[in-house]
């Protein structure tokens, strides 16, 4: 018998912080329920989570929390995004469908197979998917509610070479990839992104990955919502690609923190 893991966790803040820090991409653990639907040998599938895990986001979002003004929650995902990718439209509307990416992957970031033909993605999205969608919007509702707005601040990372499943890979990879949303990232927000990250290299916006996560029940309709992806480069943090943490990951975090307390203000 092993630990069923729990799914994702909603760590608290100050309660009179409207920002939440979400990181969804940093954790490698997959049930063994899930695993045995994925066709990659061990080899293969550690392999697969060094090129597709955001490693140590988690860490990098502790830290600034920990180092800011106001402390923010958070909101994290404690399984791998190889189980289910809780920021990608779980049906036709997703573009990284069409590369095998939508909410559940049925191909690896090598145009590989990760599933088997006609793998059917419904029992996951029911299990996983749908109460990660649920929880994260009563997240903000829960913001909202206390302070009258709510931030999202979603921390990613992101390879210094393109991976073959990149949609948008011809782009700039500048250190930070700033991700925005024409309703809910106001300029105000970006600037202090731009201003708080300055000290970590060249600022850049959504590219090469574009966008930002709002839940749907607030998406493109509750601009008191507003949310910016912060898209950091692996290569000033980690040995690439799934290796340890390097001497700028505190710099990165000090960044987030300052940009978190402007956000709080
Ligand atoms: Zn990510």
């Amino acid at each position: 018998m092993t630990d069923v893991p729990q799914p994702f966790a909603f760590l608290p803040g100050d309660p009179d912080s409207s920002v939440i820090l979400h990181v969804p991409h940093s954790a490698r653990e997959i049930p063994a329920g899930v695993r045995s639907g994925i066709v990659l040998d061990d080899a293969g599938l550690e392999r697969e989570l060094d090129h597709i895990t955001d490693a140590h986001t988690a860490t990098i979002a502790e830290a600034a929390a920990e180092a800011a003004a106001v402390a923010p929650w958070r909101f994290e995902n404690r399984l791998s995004r190889l189980v289910v990718d809780p920021e990608r439209f779980p049906d036709e509307r997703e573009e990284m469908l069409a590369v095998g990416m939508g909410a559940v992957y049925t191909r690896t970031t090598h145009r590989e197979a990760l599933r088997p033909g006609g793998f059917d993605a419904e029992p996951l999205i029911g299990r996983y998917f749908r109460p990660y969608a649920r929880a994260m919007t009563e997240a903000v509702a829960d913001r909202l509610a206390a302070t009258g707005r709510a931030v999202i601040i979603d921390v990613h990372s992101y390879p210094s070479a393109p991976l073959p499943y990149e949609l948008h890979g011809d782009g700039p990879r500048p250190e930070i990839c700033l991700g925005t949303d024409s309703f809910h990232t106001p300029p105000g927000l970006l600037a202090a992104a731009r201003e708080a990250f300055a000290p970590c290299g060249e600022t850049g916006t959504d590219s090469p990955f574009a966008g930002t996560y709002v839940p749907l029940e607030f998406y493109g309709k509750r601009a008191e919502v507003s949310a910016l992806m912060v898209e950091i480069r692996r290569d000033t943090y980690m040995a690439e690609p799934g290796g340890p943490a390097g001497e700028g990951l505190p710099r990165l975090a000090s960044a987030l923190a300052t940009l978190v307390d402007a956000a709080s203000g």
